[in-house]
């Protein structure tokens, strides 16, 4: 059975989300959610479902974006694998730093996840503006890593199949 797509109205989360976090940093702590919920979706075998079909973050872009777009061309460099493994290992390398500078505080940890959230976002609003209006996604850590999750496990998937069909002839 094929998931439906929430996209029309996801994007929310994502204005709750950020009312929420400037009404009170602690609620910032939500955004693990959004960071994991894509991750946890791949893990499960599922892909990258969660960019099709729920992402909060590419519905407001998709949905918000379109109008004010200016819709150029993005750069060919940002579709290359290492420049998406470059973000990732970067966003990565700035998030583990900012909560390891949180001394493991939770206030601080809320923060600090705001503040990697914004960031990311207007990032991303920038990146929709200039280019077309989810072009964050090319570049997006999380999206990123549900694809190399489910390359993995397409990769595992064949090999145990190589494996199976000797045996199977035999
Ligand atoms: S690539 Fe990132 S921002 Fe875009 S839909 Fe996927 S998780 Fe959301």
């Amino acid at each position: 059975m094929t998931k439906k797509s929430h996209m029309n109205w996801s994007w929310i989360f994502m204005i709750l989300f950020l009312t929420l976090s400037i009404y009170d940093f602690k609620f910032g702590i939500l955004g693990f959610i959004c960071m994991g919920t894509p991750i946890v979706h791949a893990l499960k075998g599922d892909g990258k479902i969660h960019c099709q079909k729920y992402c909060p973050r590419g519905s407001l872009l998709g949905k918000f974006l379109e109008e004010i777009s200016m819709k150029n061309n993005h750069p060919k460099f940002i579709t290359t694998n290492q420049f998406k493994n470059f973000m990732l290992i970067l966003m990565m390398s700035v998030f583990s730093f900012s909560m390891y500078h949180t001394g493991g505080q939770l206030n601080k940890i809320a923060f600090a996840m705001f503040r990697f959230m914004t960031v990311s976002m207007i990032l991303g609003i920038i990146m929709g503006i200039i280019y077309k209006p989810r072009t964050w996604c090319i570049i997006c850590p999380m999206g990123h890593a549900s694809g190399l999750i489910k390359q993995n496990q397409d990769n595992r998937a064949k090999k145990a199949i190589q494996l199976e069909t000797p045996k199977r002839a035999a």
